[in-house]
């Protein structure tokens, strides 16, 4: 009896040091309430809307291991809860956890033949093969996997060369493919691209799983408060 306790206490000690962050995982579907915020043709968004950049794509020190690594994404600065949009239209390709990008909504854009992924999401609210257009709410931020507060973590890569993308310059690029996919051209690009893209993962992911993830966070993560709402 008093060996299980001190066996709890360990585990509580060890869960309270490593997180860093609260993580509130609902790690499930909710459905939004608004489901597409109206994208003007010719206007730079981010995936929270306006967002400030943190930590842009390339060398750093990691701000959990201390390691230098490749970033190989844009950090976004969010609050819990704040909406991820879509930039461009595509379909969704893989849902759910995603080891230290935590809770992940993965999209393929047949034009310009790319895929984007957000990450350390709290919430998600689309389903993979799901065809999204630009605008569409497809998550809410959070800090679930290696993070050490509430961002988004944007990646950009090649569909075929699997080269990663500077997410900034991608996201700048954002409005004339928008425009450009008015031409039948791109339109034929599109549905193409999209007729020979095979790796839509329609088995949603939505275990929590530990791979790579710093000592502390291992375990179960503590459920949300009850009044909370993406
Ligand atoms: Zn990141």
């Amino acid at each position: 009896m008093l060996a299980m306790r001190f066996k709890v206490l360990t585990v509580l000690a060890a869960l309270s040091l490593g997180s860093a962050a609260p993580a509130y995982n609902f790690k499930g579907y909710y459905a939004p309430a608004v489901l597409e915020s109206p994208m003007v043709d010719n206007v730079t968004y981010t995936p929270v809307g306006m967002g400030i950049v943190t930590s842009k794509a390339g060398f750093r020190v990691h701000p959990v291991t201390g390691r230098g690594d490749f970033h190989n994404g844009v950090d976004l600065s969010a609050k819990l809860n704040d909406r991820v949009y879509c930039l461009l239209d595509g379909v969704v390709t893989r849902v759910g956890w995603r080891g230290n990008l935590g809770v992940a909504v993965e999209v393929y854009h047949p034009y310009p033949n790319v895929r984007t992924i957000v990450g350390h999401l709290n919430a998600y609210s689309v389903m993979p093969g799901m065809p999204i257009r630009r605008g569409r709410v497809i998550g809410y931020a959070g800090s679930t996997g290696r993070s050490t507060g509430v961002h988004v973590h944007y990646t950009v890569v090649k569909e075929d060369t699997h080269e990663y993308i500077e997410p900034m310059q991608f996201i700048n690029q954002v409005p004339q493919y928008v425009v450009a996919l008015r031409s039948a051209q791109a339109q034929i690009a599109y549905s193409q691209n999209l007729k020979s893209f095979r790796k839509i993962d329609t088995k949603l992911i939505d275990v929590e799983t530990t791979e790579d993830l710093p000592e502390g966070k291992k375990g179960k993560e503590a459920d949300p408060p009850a009044s909370m709402e993406p």
